[in-house]
């Protein structure tokens, strides 16, 4: 059979147009998985020289597979350019690792001893980070909604900055401090009207969500973000270290962090006139994007960093200000790609679906997880892949639906991909770019325990999280 014969027999035309036919379905791509994740010789998947059958076998499934090398490479790449490209500017930036993407106390660890500072968003998030050790200096307390306990606790952490989201708040967070007889250091979320995902930004003047402080006037009234700052300025016991923004997720170009980072700085050289004062410090936020498909080409923490410098540079040269202390929060760009979920199929079925006049087939590849353990697909269309793990496969492809086992049939864990026609129960699957908002968002749906989270390098693996137990789903009903 020629390729072009092969090609035609295999193309499914239910498959959506990005879907490419793989030449080589056994091969991995690096953009993808996680660093020392491969193909052994006998074709069975091994990570940091681990085959998957083994660990399925010792942590079962479905797990988590986090690569720590992978992360702390991560970590240190977007630390090491970004501090490259700033240094000539500002001596460096600071990164804050996005604990809201994923965390548990082995994994703030990993970030602090990467040199990382440590983004949080709540009581639990603050918790976690003094149980793992992390100094309260290299903290940040995000949320639009922060309870006073949770302005207490980071300030009893002695917390590095607490990013304000709003007028209300600035006054409860100054109203706290003066009564402890603490000065509270503060960053200001604005809203600059850019919000940016893949290659695209819009730019408009009034942001309609529930973030930050708007930089947009209104009938010619001093804007929020105004107000915020003189407020901020009159209390003395609040230090305004700076500006804070955060654009949109998963995006690639740096294009609306450049559009960002101008308008922020403009409103720095417009508080130097207004004020007298020069703000230190500013946050562009994180977003920066992974591949979860072949069509994400994600670009490197380098050239987003060059890209970034350049503009800030630029900006701050022309406005006549210094320029600030830059941080960058980046979440899903260190631990998106450095995990799969190792998943055994159970069930399988041909499914014939009409498409104009014709009828063509979709294989439903049911796993042992689901959207209890990657909600992603259900909650914003989430793309993903998955390969055969615990074999390779020669068989032709068959163009597949990988869901869940849960009683919803909008559980899906891989929408449309090319998985072997051959693929039978008992077979392993693994779904690479988990990291990231699967685990932190799971659930105990239809009473399913939470798959647990296992570390793996240098050809040792080692449980981080456990799996819940059936005991475990019961701890809270006071009734049984
Ligand atoms: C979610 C979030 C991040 C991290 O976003 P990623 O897309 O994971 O990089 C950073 N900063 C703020 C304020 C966020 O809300």
């Amino acid at each position: 059979m020629s390729t072009t014969e092969k090609t035609q027999q295999l193309k499914s035309p239910i498959a959506p147009e990005w879907l490419t036919l793989p030449t080589e379905p056994n091969e991995l791509n690096p953009v993808i998985w996680a660093e020392g994740v491969s193909r052994s010789e006998a074709g069975e998947i091994t990570i940091a020289g681990l085959p998957v059958s083994e660990l399925a076998q010792r942590f079962g499934t479905p797990a988590y597979i986090i690569s720590e090398d992978h992360f702390r490479s991560r970590a240190r790449a977007f630390r090491d350019a970004f501090n490259e490209a700033f240094a000539p500017l500002c001596g460096g930036v600071d990164v804050y690792y996005a604990g809201k993407s994923f965390l548990c106390t082995e994994v703030a660890r990993w970030v602090a001893e990467e040199g990382l500072r440590l983004d949080t968003c709540s009581g639990g998030e603050l918790a976690l980070a003094a149980r793992a050790g992390i100094d309260g200096v290299k903290l940040g307390l995000h949320g639009n909604n922060k309870s006073d306990n949770e302005i207490n606790r980071a300030l009893d952490m002695g917390i590095g900055r607490i990013v304000v989201d709003s007028l209300q708040e600035l006054e409860r967070v100054a109203e706290i401090a003066r009564g402890r007889g603490l000065t509270a250091p503060i960053l200001l979320r604005l809203t600059p009207g850019v919000h940016a995902e893949t290659h695209e930004f819009i730019a408009t003047a009034h942001e309609d969500q529930k973030f930050g402080l708007s930089m947009a006037s209104v009938n010619g009234n001093p804007s929020a973000a105004e107000q915020a700052v003189d407020a901020a300025l009159a209390h003395p016991s609040l230090e305004l270290l700076g500006l804070h923004c955060h654009i949109g997720s998963q995006i690639f170009s740096p294009d609306g962090f450049a559009l960002a980072a101008e308008k922020l700085l403009g409103f720095i050289a417009s508080i130097r006139d207004r004020h007298g004062v020069s703000l230190k410090e500013l946050d562009l936020g994180g977003g920066y994007g992974i591949a979860y498909t072949e069509v994400d080409h994600p670009q490197e923490p380098k050239h987003l960093a060059k890209a970034m410098a350049a503009v800030v540079g630029e900006a701050c040269q022309r406005l006549g200000i210094d320029v600030p202390r830059i941080s960058i929060e980046p979440g899903r760009a260190i631990v998106g790609s450095s995990t799969f979920t190792l998943y055994k199929v159970g069930t399988l079925k041909t499914i014939h679906v009409e498409h104009g006049t014709d009828v063509f087939e979709r294989r439903y590849v049911s796993v042992d997880g689901g959207m209890s353990d990657n909600p992603r697909p259900v909650l914003y269309g989430a793309d993903y892949s998955a390969a055969l793990a615990s074999r390779s496969s020669e068989a032709p492809l068959a163009l597949s639906r990988v869901v869940g086992r849960h009683c919803e049939s909008g559980d899906i864990v891989v929408k449309d991909t090319y998985l072997p026609s051959d693929v039978e129960p008992g077979d392993l699957l693994a779904v690479p770019a988990t990291g990231a908002y699967c685990w932190v968002l799971g659930s105990n749906y239809n009473y399913t325990p939470r798959p647990p989270v296992v570390a793996v390098s240098r050809g040792e693996a080692r449980l981080i999280v456990r799996g819940e137990t059936e005991e475990d789903l019961f701890l809270r009903d006071v009734s049984c």
